[in-house]
């Protein structure tokens, strides 16, 4: 049921962690990858990919972003 509740929270509004821009998921957002049982959502396939290639650098600077907001 708590994961439920975290899909609907990421749903509502994400953060590209390549670029660091807001995404909304299921309109713009439809580049997603998988990573470690959690969903990171992209702004487009460049930002994705990037993320692929080196997914532990931008989980870092993801949470670090997430103070910001
Ligand atoms: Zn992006």
């Amino acid at each position: 049921m708590s994961n439920l509740s975290k899909t609907a929270f990421l749903a509502e509004k994400v953060i590209d962690p390549v670029c660091g821009r807001r995404v909304i998921d299921g309109s713009e957002a439809d580049h997603q990858v998988a990573h470690k049982g959690n969903i990171y959502h992209f702004c487009e396939p460049g930002c994705k990919k990037a993320f692929a290639d080196n997914p532990e650098k931008y989980i870092r600077l993801l949470r670090f972003a997430s103070h910001e907001w």
